[in-house]
């Protein structure tokens, strides 16, 4: 079959497999530590789309992370970087890990991984927590507060403290060591995000969140403006503000008040993970990058976990989840994007878990057989 071919990774970059037809252009990326393994998962549930029905797609494979620093000694080659351009959509698994942790700080992995965020202006991260019902006992919170969640995080990627200059860690004057980064924030930048905070807030429930630092933060108090002048452009879109520090609690203590929530790069960060929790597991998140013209990079929001890398544990649906975005937001295909859906939430109704989201009574499965198992589902 097909797909047993797309199960082979290429151990340098510009190695490429054209699948069938022209139509759409993915480049995968693969990255460190679970990122290999969730990727043949997300491969072998493509594969099923190609070949049963009728998805069209090339995919190329690049190098990024670790993975590319070992190959060629920089986390972002310039191949991988001109393969992205090219693409009309990537697939990205995750970078880092400890192997890379202690070597000069440009040539990190994550830096490839900010890099290639920033060369493509992805301006726009959408992460979506979004429960599903078979998983309410698996969220550590109590099922009545978690039942019938789904908020969308909007997180601004681009900019903010991760990108902001001055940045490092220097000697002082008295010999210790500083560390600096700095939060800036242009108001192009905050208004472009809340734009589009408002327009995905008319196409849910009409409600949107704006989360910033305002009562400390110089640089949060210009995107409070910028988010509240807007407001009166978008009438019907009820809008609220909440700190930061009061959002992760109201996000614990009540979390179906929110619908849409849009906040900076560092705030979007660390809320989005907190609600991975509210769904049961960092493993069921899946996230879109998207520039203004909606081609976008997806993964899972997960890191590479590198506990559990190579046993065959690891909960690819983030991963899986995020090919239905791609399918969904850059490629323009939402039948396939809604059969892929299904065929989770049908595979998780059968009580199907990865060890990260196994409850009492269910049938647990490592990785590769959770693929299986959406594979069959999507052929049933
Ligand atoms: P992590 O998300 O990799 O892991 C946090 C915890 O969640 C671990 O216990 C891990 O085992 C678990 N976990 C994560 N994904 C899982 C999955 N699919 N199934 C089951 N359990 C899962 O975060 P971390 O430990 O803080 O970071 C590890 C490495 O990943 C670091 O090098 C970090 O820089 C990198 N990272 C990369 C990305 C990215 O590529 N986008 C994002 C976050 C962290």
């Amino acid at each position: 079959m097909l797909w047993v071919n797309l199960l082979r990774y290429p151990t340098r970059p510009f190695d490429s497999l054209k699948i069938i037809g022209m139509t759409h252009k993915v480049l995968i990326l693969p990255g460190d530590g679970i990122g290999p393994e969730i990727m043949r998962a997300a491969e072998s549930v493509i594969a099923v789309l190609i070949d049963r029905f009728g998805l069209e797609l090339e995919l190329e494979r690049g190098l990024t992370g670790g993975a590319a620093i070992d190959d060629c000694g920089t986390p972002l080659p310039d191949s991988t970087l001109s393969m992205a351009r090219s693409a009309d959509a990537i697939l990205l698994g995750a970078v880092g890990g400890p192997k890379w942790e202690r070597i000069e700080r440009a040539l990190r992995p994550e830096r490839g991984l900010l890099r290639l965020r920033s060369e493509l202006h992805l301006f726009c991260n959408l992460r979506p927590a979004t429960l599903f019902e078979p998983l309410a006992a698996a969220s550590t919170l109590r099922p009545e507060i978690v039942s019938g969640l789904d908020i969308m995080i909007i997180r601004e990627l681009t900019g903010g403290i991760y990108f902001g200059e001055p940045r490092g860690i220097e000697i002082g004057p008295n010999g210790e060591r500083i560390g600096r980064n700095t939060l800036v924030y242009a108001e192009h930048e905050i208004s472009r995000i809340a734009r589009l905070g408002f327009e995905i807030a008319g196409k849910r429930a009409g409600r949107l969140c704006s989360v910033d630092k305002a009562n400390v933060l110089e640089a949060t108090e210009l995107w409070r403006d910028i988010v509240t002048e807007m407001g009166s452009e978008f009438p019907a879109i009820e809008l609220s503000h909440m700190y930061v520090d009061n959002a992760a609690m109201q996000l614990v203590r009540a979390p179906k008040q929110f619908d849409v929530i849009v906040t900076t790069n560092l705030f979007g960060d660390i809320l989005s993970d907190l609600a991975s929790m509210l769904t049961g597991s960092i493993g069921m998140l899946p996230s879109a990058s998207l520039d203004i013209d909606g081609k976008g990079m997806f993964e899972p929001v997960h890191g590479s976990a590198p506990d559990i890398a190579g046993q065959n544990i690891a909960n690819p649906l983030a991963t899986i989840l995020s090919v239905a975005m791609m399918l969904r937001y850059s490629l323009n295909e939402p039948e396939q994007a809604d059969r892929l859906d299904n065929a989770v939430a049908a595979v998780l109704d059968q009580g199907y878990r990865t060890s990260d989201i196994m409850s009492d009574g269910m049938k647990q499965v490592g990785t590769s057989e959770m693929a299986a198992e959406i594979v069959a589902a999507l052929n049933d």
